[in-house]
This record gives C-alpha cells, structure tokens and sequence, in this order.
C-alpha cells in the first residue's frame, strides 16, 4: 500500500481515530433500542458483557448484571469445581433489578452525585450524604410519583430507563463463563452447573492447536461458545472453518487498560480494528448479524462503546469500566483519603500465580507476563455505571441515526484528524 513501508500491509485505528457521523433520527434518544447479543442465543437489553477477570467478574457481578439487562463472565482464575459453584450460586439468585438494589455514597461521587439505591423494593433509590438523606432516584414506574413527592430531588438525576433484567426461559438470572479451549471437564461442570454460554478465555485464539481443541470441545457441550480472543479476518475465517457451532467472536487484541501485550510481544489489533476485520469475515460468510461480534478491551466511555457498536459489534466487553464497583470482585482499599479497588490483567504476575497455584489443569504455555497489576478509583454500585452507559448509548445511536443496533451497522464513522480529535473533547477551558 502506498505510504506504507514495505512489509507493512495495513494500518490499525482504534476509537479515538474515528468519530461516528450524525445521520437523521426518526426517534428520540429515549426510544432507542440498545438490546444487543452477548451470543447467538444471549439478548441483552444493555449491550455491556463483563470481562472474565478476577477483579470483576464473581458471580455477585453477574447477578447485578443481568438484573440491569447486562451479563457476567464469570473468570476462569479458580479451581472447576469454584467456578461451578460461582454459576450455581448466580442462578440461583433473585433476578429482580428491586431486589439488593446497592447504595451510593456522594462522598465517593463527586462528579455526577445524584442518588444512592437502596432496597426499598419500591423502584426508588435514597440519596444520602454523611447519614443524611437527600433525595430519591426513581426509575420509570407507575408508583413513582409517591417517592417523588416525598424527595427534595432538584437537583437530582431522573433516569426514565427502566432495567429489563437478562433472564433464561425459566427466569433465572442469565450468566456466561469463561473457559479454556483446552479444558472440556471445566466447559461440562459449567454447563451441568446452569452456564447459559461459555467464552473462550485465550489471548490468541488463531492458534492450530488451540483451534483443534476448541473444534472438539463444542461438540460435547450444547450450550453457545463465544470463540476469542481474535484481531483479524483470517483469524476469524479459520476460525469458522475449523470450529463447527460458534456462538460469537470475541475480538481485540491487547487493547485492555491493563493489558501489556503491545509492549512485551509488539502484537495488537485495536478493538474497532478487530470489529472491523471480524465484521469484514462475517459478512463474506453473509453471516454478520448472525453470529455476534462481542468488542472486548479498551472501551472508556458509551461513545467508545457506540462506536464498536456501530462498526459492527453486537456488544462491547469491558473489565475497566465495572472494576471500581462495588460489586467487582475484589476488595475495596482506602489510601489516604481516597478509595480503589484493585484492577490486573489475567495474565500479570498475581492472576498467573494465582492460577497455577489454584488449578491443577492449568497449563503454562508462556512464562511471560502480559498484564500489569493497578488500582481504579472507586465509584460505587454497578447501577449507575450501567445507567451512564444506557443513556450515552441511546443518545449516541440516535446521532447515529440508528433506532437500534442493527440499523447502527448502517451508521458510518469518519477518520479524524488529529487536530479534529482535540476539537471534539472539551478545550480551552479549565475544568473544574
Ligand atoms: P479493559 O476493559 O480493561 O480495557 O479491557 C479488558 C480486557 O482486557 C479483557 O476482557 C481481556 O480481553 C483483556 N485482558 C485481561 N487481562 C489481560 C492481560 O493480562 N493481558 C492482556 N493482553 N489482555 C488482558
């Protein structure tokens, strides 16, 4: 390609190159359709799939979820037998968005300050500072106006999203796990444990070997196997050659906050890139829409996640925007003033020791470290990260001029310059 130094075939762009175009809205932001696929046969109504990691996802994760109309991967960082019991444990949980409705705390919400959840089993959430209550959030429901009468709310943040919890046929709380292609005892456990899909859980999935054992391993569970991670079109090509039922592709390659793949081995494809590439193979197979693209790694906000939507994906996966949660598995710690919790790559020196440590099946195929170990700012239940996302994305579709995520596949995305990028996020001002 002219431009390109020789042997150099293409060029990489990621979220920050593009931005989406506005095209004409038949509808208000309110009545986009965000409902999105996890797998071929897992709809969720909030197009967000936890990352399979063991600062975010156990199965309390999971269940506020899918009680938000999301989905959890439950990670893969424990013995068999712990991860089935995490899946049976999900399952069996209420999956009403009422029920263990989580508090927040202005103090740790500065910015957007607005409202703590409790369980009121009203739909109504208190807002409280140092002991105090403030006001309610009410979600969309028909008694909500008694909540409202009661509350100083002007200042207050109203959402008119009301949560449609991601539940199976029998109405049990929906819940995905990760797996090892290599592992077919583990995929069985979870499937016999009330799994309603599996995610192939490898930093390069387009692998001869790799590719061989997952071909086997979907022939002996019948539930759906979200194949990753894959970056190109001819590593989802082969993939679909070789492996016969693929529930959906996972795909981005060493795009993660925390991730260092880029550094230590050079390799990556940004995640819009991998959309692109995936979408791209699909669509020679006259198959994109039918089997999901599931985003994963990098996203930092709803455009992010709007725009993988729109270059293709059905969902977007994300570990860094759900880490500092409360429900993120992982324990909250304070530092001077401030609060985290701690957030690390799978494959960083702690998740790697801890894995061959806990699981006697877990075998070492590399001995480098490809993740790195931090800590997020803490930013209290999952709700509201979840309500954020909902409301960008409906906002960001409607730009689009999408009424949901399939006419968002007809959306188009524009490079942009660097200059055209500064312009776009806020400039010239200090921000307080
Ligand atoms: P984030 O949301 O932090 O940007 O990205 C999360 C994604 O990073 C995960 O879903 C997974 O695909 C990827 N990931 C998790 N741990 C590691 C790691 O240690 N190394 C690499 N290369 N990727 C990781």
């Amino acid at each position: 390609m002219s431009g390109l130094a020789r042997g150099v075939e293409e060029r990489v762009i990621t979220f920050d190159d593009v931005v989406i175009l506005p095209g004409l809205s038949r509808l208000e932001p309110l009545e986009v359709d965000i409902t999105g696929k996890a797998s071929k046969s897992i709809a969720i109504h909030n197009p967000i799939v936890s990352s399979p990691m063991d600062t975010v996802t156990e199965w309390r994760m999971a269940v506020s979820l899918a009680r938000l109309g999301a989905v959890g991967v439950i990670h893969r960082n424990m013995p068999r037998e712990d991860q089935a019991e995490q899946v049976g444990l999900a399952k069996s949980s209420s999956p009403s968005p009422w029920s263990e409705i989580p508090k927040i705390d202005v103090e740790y919400d500065a910015r957007n300050a607005r409202f703590v959840l409790e369980e009121v089993g009203a739909g109504a959430a208190i807002l409280v500072s140092k002991g105090e209550i403030l006001g309610f959030f009410v979600l969309d429901r028909p008694d909500a106006g008694l909540w409202l009468e009661k509350a100083r709310y002007t200042s207050l943040y109203i959402s008119r999203i009301r949560p449609m919890p991601t539940i199976d046929g029998e109405g049990r709380v929906v819940v995905g796990a990760a797996i090892s292609p290599f592992d077919v005892e583990r995929a069985k456990s979870l499937e016999k444990a009330g799994a309603d899909f599996l995610v192939v859980d490898v930093a390069h999935l387009h692998n001869s070997n790799a590719l061989s054992a997952l071909a086997k391993l979907v022939k002996e569970v019948s539930i759906d196997v979200v194949a990753g991670n894959l970056g190109t079109r001819e590593g989802v090509l082969d993939t679909l050659s070789r492996v016969e039922e693929i529930g959906g592709v996972r795909v981005g390659i060493s795009s993660g906050s925390i991730c260092s793949t880029g550094e230590v081995a050079g390799a990556a494809v940004p995640t819009l890139t991998a959309v692109l590439n995936a979408r791209s193979a699909l669509e020679e197979l006259g198959l994109h829409g039918r089997v999901p693209i599931v985003a994963d790694g990098g996203v930092r906000n709803p455009g992010d996640i709007a725009k993988a939507l729109v270059a293709g994906a059905s969902s977007v996966m994300t570990g860094r925007m759900l880490a500092g949660t409360e429900e993120a598995a992982a324990p909250k710690i304070r530092v001077g003033d401030k609060v985290y919790k701690p957030y690390r790559g799978m494959a960083s020196r702690g998740a790697m020791e801890k894995r061959y440590a806990s699981d006697r099946y877990a075998t070492r195929s590399k001995m480098v470290e490809e993740g790195v170990e931090g800590l997020v700012p803490y930013k209290g239940p999952v709700v509201k990260v979840l309500y954020e996302i909902a409301e960008g994305l409906k906002a960001a579709l409607g730009y689009a001029g999408a009424v949901d995520i399939p006419t968002a596949w007809e959306g188009r995305l524009a490079l942009v310059s660097p200059s055209g990028g500064k312009e776009v996020k806020p400039h010239d001002v200090i921000l307080g």
